[in-house]
This record gives C-alpha cells, structure tokens and sequence, in this order.
C-alpha cells in the first residue's frame, strides 16, 4: 500500500541548487540581506507585479513584523478559519481579535458581517484568502476608507495569483506571504510582504533586524526575521519554476474535480471569476447527512488506506486552548459548521494521477 501525504515539497535539481549556492564558499556572505535575497527580492517584485516588497525569515514574521510597523493599538478584525499564525500576529502585538465569521463558499471573511464589528477601537482588518479564494478586496477597501482602518491580508495562500490582471500582493496597505515548505512557491522557510508606501518598508527593513537603524541607532524593538542566503537561492531556484509547477498542479486539481463534481453531500472549493488560481489546496466539505459518512468518518478511511487528509482549518482559532474563555465560537457559526466537515485532500505537483483515482475511490467509498 503506498502513502500518501497531503502535501511534499517540491525540490529544484540537486545540481541546480548547488550550482546557485557554490558562490558562496568564495563569498562566505550566508545572511543579512546578502546578494541572493537582493536578488530574490527583485524577482519576486516582477513576478508578483508589486512596487515594494521585504523578504523575510517566514510567513508568520511577516505578518507579526507589519503590525508592530503599522504601530497599531486596539482591535483587529479577522476571522477564526485560519492558520493559528494569523490570531497569533494579533495577540503577539497586544492587540485583540475580533472574529467575523466568513462565507460559507469563499470562506473568507463575510463582508455583510464585518460592519457592524467595527467599533472606535477597531484599528484594522485583517482577512485571509482561504485556500487561495479571494476575499471581498473592493469591499474591504471601501469600508476601510470609510473608517479609517488598515487592511493586513493575510495571503498565505495566494503566491502567485491575480484578480483582475492584478497581483494579489497588491491590495491593502499589506500582504503577507508564506515561503514554508508546504507552499506552492517557497524558500525552505520564508516569506514576504508586499506593501504600498515606502515608509512601510523601511521600519520593515529595520523591525526584521532587530530594530537596528545605524551602527550606533537601535530605534524600535525588533526581532530576527532576516531570510538568510541558502533559502533565497532555493527561492530563485524555485522561481524558475513556478508556472511549472502551478501547471503540475492545475491538472491535478482538474482530475480531482471530474470524479468528485456534482457527488451529492460533497461541496469543492469555488471556481471564482476573473482570479487566476494557483491550486493551492483542494478542500473537500463533506455535508453527512447528504453524503451519509461524516468527515472524521472519510478521514479514518482514508488514512486506513495510506492516505494522509488534513483537518485544515481545525479547530478555529477562537477555540484555541490558548485562549481559554476569551472568545465565544457561536459568534462565527459558519466558520464552526466548515471547520467541523472540511477535509483538505493531497495535492503536490507530483502526485500521481493513478493515486488522485484512488483517493477519490476511497472517498466515494464513504457514501452510504
Ligand atoms: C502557512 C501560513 C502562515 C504562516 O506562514 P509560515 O511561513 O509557516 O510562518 C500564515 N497564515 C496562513 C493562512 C498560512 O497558511
């Protein structure tokens, strides 16, 4: 029987990696911004068709390291079906998550709920394109002018995709993404953020190297979020990469769908207008009733099978043992009934179709 993990790094050439990482036995620069993340850097900018952007050590550091720059007291607006990194950002900078609860499609942030979060405490919003989903960025954007509010998108997910012909680096004042290993694109650890105005840059620089403004200035309370040389040459090596690889995965994502399309009790992942995907994940919800297994049901079975589903997102973040008692989960009902029935499927640029067949085998096995 063969496992099958959910997910598996996709790896450059052996000789590729070594051929961009050989100069630096003759350099011995191995951190702090050497020439490999300047060069990074300026690709990911083309490629992502953004003006400014800062690499850093992950995905979570970008996230954390915006916020701190931003200098923002108060509430955050987020939603619960996330990574525990994107809460994390939030409590880590002494600021207090609110959760909205997120549509049942998208599961992005539901922009009919988000208003009336909005208090005079409320010092931004921070959504997540879920799976690679866009969130509502117009109407985010216009009821973040109307109250004044930053706008952090948490775009894990999104490496590499566009809506509307742009690059989704661009919305917001910020946009942080994930280079981890388990992403479409990565650096081994990494990530990004993309960001407006230069100004934001700059305490950025400063904020991921320890707040250090000159050689004799320490001017903010920074941290060590610096990506250091042998992530970036794995990021350029996989850059050259990227279409292959979402091409790899695209036709993956489409055999998934023609065996799992129109099964009664199983919803995909929307197929959203004018966005160009980068099939980051293929999430599965399983409605029991209609189906006649239930989601922990489909997971047994197919681990019985070698196959490796994940619970992702679960549990919300606003039932984190973490938090005890702080947060009321029944504020985000929609958020609770997906996360209770979503399974996300394996899916690698290398997965073998034979193995997507029995994967679906195994999950159409479940129906009663
Ligand atoms: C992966 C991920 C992160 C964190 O990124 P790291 O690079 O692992 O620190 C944050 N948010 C979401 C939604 C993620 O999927």
């Amino acid at each position: 029987m063969n496992q099958v993990f959910v997910t598996r790094s996709s790896m450059p050439e052996l000789e590729e990696y070594m051929d961009e990482i050989r100069g630096m036995w003759d350099s011995h620069w191995l951190t702090n911004m050497g020439p490999k993340h300047e060069k990074l850097q300026a690709e990911l900018c083309k490629y992502l068709g953004v003006q400014y952007i800062e690499l850093m050590a992950n995905g979570h550091m970008a996230l954390e390291m915006t916020l701190q720059a931003m200098n923002l007291q108060g509430e955050v607006i987020t939603t619960p079906f996330t990574f525990a990194s994107t809460t994390h950002a939030i409590v880590r900078n002494g600021l207090k998550p609110v959760f909205c609860d997120i549509d049942p499609f998208t599961y992005t942030m539901d922009t009919e709920k988000l208003e009336c979060l909005i208090t005079d405490r409320t010092c931004a919003i921070m959504p997540v394109h879920v799976y690679g989903n866009i969130c509502k960025v117009e109407e985010i954007e216009r009821l973040a002018h109307k109250y004044e509010l930053k706008v952090i998108y948490d775009a894990a997910h999104t490496f590499g995709e566009t809506y509307k012909g742009k690059g989704l680096g661009t919305f917001g004042d910020a946009s942080c993404f994930s280079f981890h290993a388990t992403k479409v694109f990565h650096t081994i650890e990494g990530g990004a953020v993309c960001f407006q105005e230069k100004r934001l840059g700059e305490k950025l620089y400063e904020l991921k190297n320890f707040g250090i403004h000159g050689p004799e200035e320490v001017s903010a309370v920074g941290a060590n979020a610096k990506l250091n040389e042998f992530c970036a040459a794995m990021g350029l090596c996989n850059l050259k990469h990227i279409e292959e690889e979402i091409a790899k995965r695209r036709i993956i994502v489409e055999h998934y769908r023609s065996r799992l399309q129109g099964v009664d009790g199983i919803q995909l992942n929307i197929v959203q207008p004018e966005v160009k995907s980068n099939y980051s994940y293929f999430p599965v919800v399983f409605e029991e009733k209609l189906f006649g297994a239930t989601r922990a049901e489909v997971f047994d079975k197919l681990a019985e099978h070698g196959i490796g589903a994940r619970k992702y997102f679960y549990p919300l973040t606003n039932t984190f043992a973490a938090f005890h008692g702080q947060f009321d989960v029944m504020e985000t009902p929609i958020a609770l009934h997906i996360s209770k029935r979503v399974l996300t499927l394996p899916l690698y640029a290398d997965l073998p179709m034979e193995e997507v067949d029995r994967i679906c085998d195994v999950v159409l096995s479940c129906k009663y």
